[in-house]
Order: C-alpha cells, then sequence, then structure tokens
C-alpha cells in the first residue's frame, strides 16, 4: 500500500478508498486511444482488476495517440488487448487483467464485461455504444461514455436509474453524418486529457465519493472552450430506459461490417465456432497464398485483397468496401 501513499493522502480516496480499488472490476471495452490512455490510468491507480477487449491489432499510424502501445506492438502486429495487457501488467504486476480478442456484440458483450463495477466506452462509434448503453441498463451497471474527434471531446457519465445514451442522443445518426477520425482527425493530446476525465469518473464511481460528472462535457482543447450541458431527464418513452425495449441485444447481427475509413470489411459469420489457425495456414499454402502466422493471428493475401483471421472466425478483409464481396472473399478463403 506505500505504493499509494499519495493517493490516500488525499482525502477524497483515503486508505479506505484504495482498498476499495484494490478490489473493484472494471472493464473497458476498446484499446484504441481512449481505452488504452483510461487502462495506464486506471491500473496505475491501483484497479485491482481490469477487463479489457479489442478485436483490432496495433498499427504503425496509431502510435501517435494510442498511448500504450510501442513500435514492436505495431511491427510484430499484436492484437492490442494482449500487447495492452502486457505493457499494464509490467506497470502494475498486482493487478488481474483479463485480456480477450473479440469483436464486441450483442453476442460478446456478456463475456466481455463479466462482474465488472463500472464499463469504459473505449468504442470508436456509436452503434457499439448504443449497444453498450442497453446493457447497463439492462444489468444495472454505470459506465462513463467518452468520444473525441478533431480537437475536442466529450464525456458523459451514465448511471442506473438515471437518463441513458438513448435519451441523451435518442436519434441514431445518418450513416456517414458524423465527423470521425479517419475524417476529421484527431489531436492525440485531446484523447489523453478526455481518457483521463473519464478515469477519473471510474475511480469516483468505484470509491463512492466526489461529485460525479452531472451532464455532458464538452471540452475543446483547439479552441480552448470547455461547455456543460445538462443531461435531459429521463425520458419515459425511451425505447431502453423507458420502455425497456433491447433491440441490438436481442437481434443480434452477424454477417459484414464495414470498417470506418479502412477500406476494409470485417466478416463475423454467425455459425462460425473457433478456426485451428495453423490448419488453415498449411491449406493456404498449399494453395500458393503468402501467409504470415503470429500466436492470435493469420494474415494473408489472395486475390487483391489482404485477409486477417483470427482465431474467434472474424476476419478483416483488407482492399474492398463491398460487404458482399467481402463474404464471398471469406467464403472462397475461409469457408462459410
Ligand atoms: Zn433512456
Amino acid at each position: 500500500m506505500e505504493r499509494y501513499a499519495r493517493q490516500m493522502r488525499f482525502a477524497g480516496i483515503g486508505e479506505q478508498g484504495q482498498a476499495r480499488l484494490a478490489q473493484a472490476s472494471v472493464a473497458i471495452l476498446g484499446l484504441g486511444a481512449t481505452g488504452s490512455a483510461a487502462l495506464q490510468t486506471l491500473v496505475r491507480a491501483g484497479v485491482g482488476r481490469i477487463r479489457i477487449v479489442d478485436r483490432d491489432w496495433v498499427e504503425e499510424h496509431n502510435l501517435p495517440r494510442q498511448q500504450l502501445y510501442t513500435e514492436a506492438d505495431a511491427r510484430e502486429q499484436r492484437p492490442k488487448a494482449v500487447a495492452a495487457a502486457q505493457h499494464a501488467q509490467q506497470i502494475n504486476s498486482a493487478a488481474n487483467i483479463a485480456a480477450l480478442v473479440a469483436d464486441i456484440n450483442a453476442e460478446t458483450i456478456a463475456e466481455a464485461v463479466g462482474a465488472a463495477d463500472v464499463l469504459v466506452d473505449g468504442s470508436d462509434n456509436l452503434e457499439l455504444r448504443y449497444l453498450i448503453n442497453e446493457w447497463c441498463v439492462q444489468q444495472q451497471r454505470p459506465w462513463v461514455y467518452t468520444g473525441v474527434v478533431s480537437g475536442y471531446g466529450m464525456t458523459a457519465t451514465l448511471r442506473p436509474g438515471g437518463p441513458c445514451l438513448r435519451c441523451l442522443f435518442p436519434q441514431t445518426p445518418e450513416p456517414g453524418s458524423l465527423p470521425t477520425c479517419e475524417t476529421a482527425g484527431v489531436v492525440g493530446s485531446m484523447v489523453g486529457v478526455m481518457a483521463n476525465l473519464a478515469a477519473t469518473e471510474v475511480l469516483k464511481l468505484l470509491v463512492g465519493s466526489g461529485q460525479p460528472n452531472p451532464g455532458l462535457l464538452i471540452v475543446d482543447g483547439w479552441r480552448w472552450a470547455f461547455d456543460q450541458l445538462p443531461l435531459p431527464p429521463k425520458q419515459p418513452d425511451c425505447p431502453v430506459c423507458g420502455r425497456g425495449e433491447f433491440v441490438l441485444l436481442n437481434n443480434p447481427d452477424s454477417g459484414a461490417t464495414q470498417l470506418c475509413g479502412r477500406n476494409a470489411i470485417q466478416v463475423r459469420p454467425a455459425a462460425r465456432g473457433r478456426i485451428e489457425l495453423e490448419q488453415l495456414a498449411a491449406r493456404l499454402a498449399a494453395a500458393g497464398c503468402r501467409t504470415r502466422l503470429t500466436e492470435h493471428l493469420l494474415r494473408f493475401a489472395a486475390e487483391a485483397y489482404q485477409i486477417t483471421v483470427f482465431p474467434d472466425g472474424r476476419a478483416i478483409i483488407s482492399g474492398t468496401e463491398d460487404p458482399l464481396l467481402a463474404r464471398s472473399i471469406y467464403a472462397r478463403w475461409i469457408g462459410l
């Protein structure tokens, strides 16, 4: 506990709060810029159990803002969950870190979150946030929403019984209508700001002291503007927290999802179990494909595409934005 002396000296945490952190469990969904920065702060603060989930691997263009990762991670194409777990463990060997390399969707979210006391939104799209929202309302868990794009970020703390993300953002925006980190760019320093505000919210929720963020905080670091909008009251006709309709949780979609701005499609076949990557690699090599097998993924080139396959059956097909084509490439080379 000596390690946490200064944190315990802070009256808002104290010895009791530090002991609570050691017993607490947090799930971080998505380990891009926000998720990886929040992980680093929480593991340093002494949160005892942390579940981390991400479907992607580290790439060089992540390094300007995804604070935990290194050039070696990118070179070795390590899954973010695996790399993040290792770095976090080096920071704090006492932490119990459970890493899952998986797509977060209606079928996987329960396993991904487990019994976590608080969820941290590390996702990069509103669709996934709506899913997290449904799960948190259904399971009565608090979560911290955070989004960063361009030079600004937003965060809100959503708690059971209060308004939910659907109350805050009732309308699903038209595809392509919101700026993304691909279209508008992003300043890495602002990710750190927002991730650490979110991590502070998590610490307060776990310790049970302090004043939680009461609204939607919007921080524009580039224009130096700070806005705090009140959360709307809980809407009685909100489909999620008012009427209890969990449309996203109850209708797991499978199939092909476009990956924002990456000229790539993720294919996630519904009935597919785990894939033996070694056997698949051998089959592909026999067919004349160039393959690269790591401990966590298999990558190969076929036709004009780069295909990355994960043991859970998912594949990311790079070189197309056409979901139907991506599915047929999957069927051709991996098999449906
Ligand atoms: Zn609601």
